[in-house]
């Protein structure tokens, strides 16, 4: 028995004895007793009465003052609340974070319920697939992701290779579906934003489709010669057109291998490695001589304006294959009789390098997409000309590595100027 308990027994049989004695003496022995009985009866009845209002009350720091068992009683009440309210505000403090975690994850998450019900969602899955948490809860989710790919997955038995939807609350999005069970038959999907990694492997097989295409025609065309000087009756000037075509298809080929290494290099080393002092008088001079050097008399009339000390910081093979780039296409495709300008020059706080020329300029449309990797405004002339539809893209590429900008002022009929922009802290 509990000491109070039996404390309680001992007092209750002490004050019933002592009044039955005095009754007997007095000669009402039982009323004695029932007025003893009905005294303790009341005091358990406040005490109860006190017990339920003090339960009733939401905060119960202040534990009444009762002593003996009904004291021990509130105690122990007292310490189960505060164990109880202490292991709540732990949990909710637990859930409260994991949801703080869950909202965080750049990736969509949904609790699904047995019956594919929506339990919750996180911000990133509330944007990626249009949901609204305050709406959305509760419904069923194929009321939300309605597209058929998406109903055929949450039936599958096997969910464990994730699929690709087109987002229906924004076009734009590609998604990739995984549904992962846990606990009691419920689910968890994750969606993740896919759009960037589809757009590279949309670019990467157009690029391999490109290359490939580029790579044909030379290859035809060398191949047909080839076999046609296997047979006997080939003439003297047949062989000779054929073997100066061959030449031409052979330095395409070479120019395009050239120019997929530099771009590959450019973009597995994103960054300037070399810190070299690159002198740009003398790569612009080299430039127009190796372009002008085995022509009699140059076809077009070229200016240069050059700030002879104004130096770049950076690497002299790659300023190169900018300069060279630049003025190639200037010489390609501005007719015989045109005039280039280079310039390069310290204007607002920046070494400015310009290539000007007064060829046929380019229509407005095209100049966003000049940069890209294969874009030509007019196909056949630029094959025509040795072109391989890459230089844009690696003169783009280059002066990314130098943190510098690319200008293209340019109108049809009034010629192009290309102008690259350098910060400051890369010239000297
Ligand atoms: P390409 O090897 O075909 O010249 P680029 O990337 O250097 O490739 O240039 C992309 C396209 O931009 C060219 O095909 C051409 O149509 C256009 N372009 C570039 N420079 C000039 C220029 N100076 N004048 C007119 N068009 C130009």
């Amino acid at each position: 028995m509990h000491p109070s308990q039996r404390q309680e027994l001992v007092v209750l049989v002490f004050v019933s004895v002592l009044a039955g004695l005095m009754g007997l003496i007095l000669g009402y022995p039982f009323l004695a007793l029932f007025l003893v009985l009905l005294v303790y009866q009341f005091k358990t009845h406040r005490n109860l009465f006190t017990l339920y209002s003090w339960l009733k009350e939401r905060k119960k720091e202040d534990l009444p003052e009762i002593t003996g068992i009904w004291g021990e009683l509130f105690n122990e009440i007292y310490q189960i609340d505060k164990e109880t309210r202490q292991n709540r505000a732990r949990l909710t403090n637990m859930l409260v974070r994991f949801q703080e975690a869950a909202q965080a994850l750049p990736d969509g998450m949904v609790i699904l319920n047995k019956k594919n019900y929506i339990e919750w969602a996180n911000l990133a899955a509330q944007n990626l697939l249009g949901l609204n948490n305050e709406e959305d809860v509760g419904q069923p989710v194929l009321n939300l992701i309605r597209q058929p790919e998406f109903r055929r997955y949450l039936s599958q038995t096997d969910q464990s290779v994730p699929i690709t939807i087109t987002s229906g609350a924004n076009g734009d999005y590609e998604l990739s579906l995984l549904l992962i069970p846990y606990g009691s038959s419920q689910k968890l999907l994750i969606c993740r934003d896919i759009t960037h990694i589809s757009k590279l492997e949309d670019m990467r097989q157009e690029f391999i489709a490109n290359v490939s295409h580029e790579l044909r025609s030379p290859l035809t065309v060398l191949s047909g010669y080839l076999e046609m000087l296997q047979e006997e009756a080939v003439n003297g000037e047949l062989s000779e057109k054929a073997l100066l075509n061959m030449s031409h298809q052979t330095v395409r080929m070479q120019n395009l291998v050239k120019d997929l290494l530099m771009l590959s290099k450019l973009e597995t080393e994103p960054h300037l490695v070399s810190n070299e002092n690159v002198d740009m008088q003398a790569v612009i001079e080299n430039v127009v001589k190796d372009y002008t050097y085995d022509k009699s008399a140059t076809e077009h009339s070229i200016t240069l304006d050059v700030q002879a000390d104004l130096k770049l910081k950076g690497e002299a093979r790659e300023i190169y294959s900018l300069v060279s780039n630049l003025v190639s296409n200037a010489l390609r495709y501005t007719p015989e009789g045109g005039d280039i300008a280079i310039s390069w020059k310290l204007e607002h706080q920046q070494g400015v390098l310009s290539v000007k020329d007064n060829g046929p300029g380019i229509a407005q449309h095209h100049i966003p997409r000049l940069t890209e990797r294969f874009y030509r405004v007019e196909k056949d002339r630029s094959r025509e000309s040795g072109g391989t539809g890459l230089g844009l893209s690696i003169v783009k590429h280059i002066l990314d590595r130098y943190h510098g900008q690319l200008q293209v002022v340019s109108r049809l009929g009034e010629g192009s100027n290309f102008i690259c922009r350098f910060p400051v802290n890369y010239t000297r």
